[in-house]
């Protein structure tokens, strides 16, 4: 999910500068099932006495590995490794668990990255609690500053809407643009609004609304596609402040385990990670999505530059069908439960979505689209069919993010057409606290439907969609393994039937996503040859009961054969 779904790219002009020197390393063969790799020169780190969960089906286990520049010199045993090693630093994991470095492939990440610092919403659990925040947070804040982030839920509460009045006598002097954690609708004080020209008199667009009190005027409250004209107004924050917000993101991710994110984002976003990877800055490897509508302009730019290297990669579009579910704009087949004559909306026609996808299909690009709805999600499938059978047979991988409430009859779909479901296993036991209000338990059986989709053949890649969750990967596989909601109703697991075991899970954040971007061969597995990401566990998660799983610890994570977090000693 994304806080508002751009249609149209911004129109500040991204120069994208990747070398084609760089680009030669995507096409690097790996080899794997020798146990040392062809290049020469000294090992430069090992990892020994290890329970090495290699995601390797031929081999997947072993006791150590070796490392030489950013690559997987050896998998093996622990003296043979220790041998090689020479005067490399050698990690003795002490029995502890090692696996390829995590793979998100669902974040907003210089989103993210500015939310760390930004105000914090998410665990206001009255109203009282969201509007002291905002006034403690808003009396720190430069004069005329915007006040953006925040990640309500007015579930939390009882789900009654924030409105303006509850913030305008408590920042003066801030226009306020807060999002709800789902980041599909937002309140704006009443500065904002004014900032936007948002009047009475201003009318919906398609695919977003502005929400009214009973005498039509708005109430701050502003739904998916009429976000944009907030959006629009917000002043881009500055380059210094970008990196830093991604250098943020990059921090603490790492201390998660994960080395690799899919990014959905902008135009603005890719330039960011550019302008860092020139500056040798990149810590965690970037796959940059950007926006469906924009696919000529993508189209351009991989004709001009290539595809980027195995730092920074560019070559996927995202686009939306719907919204979601948390703002009753997720579109379904049926009315929602609690809202009998609401079925949802479009955010794009599927006339749209369709000439895009074929453009972008036909241009040899690939496709990712958020739908969450079980219509939204039938309509997406027909146009990915339709694509497919026109313009003919190619590895194209499609993928659709959330994959949320699916039809019965459309699991086996996914498989059939070759979608990747792109699931945020966390969104799982998040929503499982109101989702039966929303659509009814008999319709949740579909929801987040893990299980079914591995029984039809389907590929999955796990993620977070962190701003909207957060970025841990241990506690996506608990989430996938338990389905344990996080207010602990659910202590079987909410539709328990969908639960899937600790190595479907763990494959799913790693080989899944290195599948989705077409780096499989050499991301996502521990084998010779192979890029040396991976994360040390502080226990084997297939043998501790799943409920458990939450409480393990990221060690020690590296990127390319370097350490990028290390957890301090507890004293
Ligand atoms: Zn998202």
């Amino acid at each position: 999910m994304l806080p508002t779904p751009r249609l149209i790219a911004a129109a500040a002009i991204a120069v994208l500068t990747i070398t084609a020197a760089s680009c030669q390393m995507n096409d690097r063969n790996t080899t794997s099932g020798d146990t040392s790799a062809g290049s020469s020169g000294p090992v430069t780190l090992a990892v020994v006495n290890a329970r090495v969960w290699t995601g390797d089906s031929t081999r997947p286990w072993a006791d150590a590995m070796a490392i030489r520049g950013d690559r997987i010199a050896m998998v093996g045993s622990s003296a043979a490794v220790r041998k090689a090693a020479g005067n490399a630093r050698v990690i003795d994991a002490s029995g502890q668990m090692v696996v390829p470095g995590f793979i998100d492939s669902h974040v907003h990440f210089v989103a993210g990255g500015f939310r760390l610092s930004s105000v914090k919403l998410r665990d206001a659990r009255t109203p009282a609690q969201f509007i002291e925040r905002i006034k403690a947070f808003a009396a720190t804040a430069p004069a005329g500053a915007w006040i953006t982030g925040g990640d309500w839920d007015h579930e939390a509460w009882g789900g009654e809407l924030p409105r303006r009045g509850w913030i305008d006598s408590v920042t003066p002097n801030n226009p306020v643009w807060v999002n709800r954690l789902d980041g599909h609708m937002s309140l704006a004080n009443s500065a904002a609004l004014k900032a936007a020209n948002i009047t009475r008199a201003t009318k919906d667009i398609a695919g977003g609304s502005i929400v009214r009190d009973a005498s039509g005027e708005p109430t701050g409250v502003v739904k998916d596609n009429a976000a944009d004209i907030i959006d629009s107004v917000v002043p881009r924050a500055p380059a210094e402040l970008e990196d830093r917000a991604l250098d943020s993101a990059m921090t603490y991710v790492s201390a998660q385990g994960v080395t690799t994110v899919h990014q959905m984002g902008s135009w603005d976003d890719l330039a960011i990670f550019e302008r860092a990877h020139k500056a040798d800055r990149l810590r965690t490897r970037i796959y940059a999505a950007v926006p469906l509508p924009t696919w000529e302009r993508l189209r351009d730019t991989v004709a001009a530059r290539g595809r980027g290297d195995v730092w920074l990669r560019i070559g996927l579009l995202k686009g939306f069908v719907d919204g979601s579910l948390g703002s009753h704009t997720a579109a379904m087949l049926q009315p929602f439960t609690d809202a009998p004559k609401d079925t949802g909306l479009f955010v794009n026609t599927p006339e749209s979505l369709y000439r895009w996808v074929s453009g972008a299909d036909k241009a040899g690009l690939n496709i990712t689209v958020h739908a969450i709805g079980d219509r939204a999600i039938r309509t997406q499938l027909d146009i990915f069919e339709r694509v497919a059978k026109e313009n003919g047979p190619r590895d194209r991988r499609f993928r659709m993010e959330h994959a949320q409430h699916i039809a019965p009859q459309d699991i086996p779909r996914f498989a059939q057409i070759g979608v990747i479901a792109s699931m945020q296993p966390y969104h799982a036991i998040d929503d499982g606290r109101w989702a039966d209000r929303v659509i009814g338990t008999e319709r949740a059986k579909g929801t987040y439907a893990f299980r079914s989709l591995l029984d039809a053949g389907a590929m999955l890649a796990f993620g977070s969609d962190w701003f909207v969750a957060p970025p841990t990967p241990l506690e996506g596989i608990y989430a996938a393994t338990t389905r344990r909601t996080i207010d602990d109703r659910n202590p079987g697991g909410w539709v328990p039937e969908q639960k899937i075991t600790v190595e479907e899970a763990l494959r799913a954040y790693t080989r899944g996503g290195a599948f989705a971007s077409f780096e499989d061969k050499e991301r996502g597995v521990l084998t010779t040859g192979a890029l040396a990401d991976f994360a040390i566990i502080d226990r084997d998660l297939t043998r501790v009961p799943v409920d458990q799983i939450r409480d393990a610890r990221i060690v020690l994570t590296a990127v390319g054969g370097r350490v990028v977090y290390e957890r301090k000693a507890p004293e």
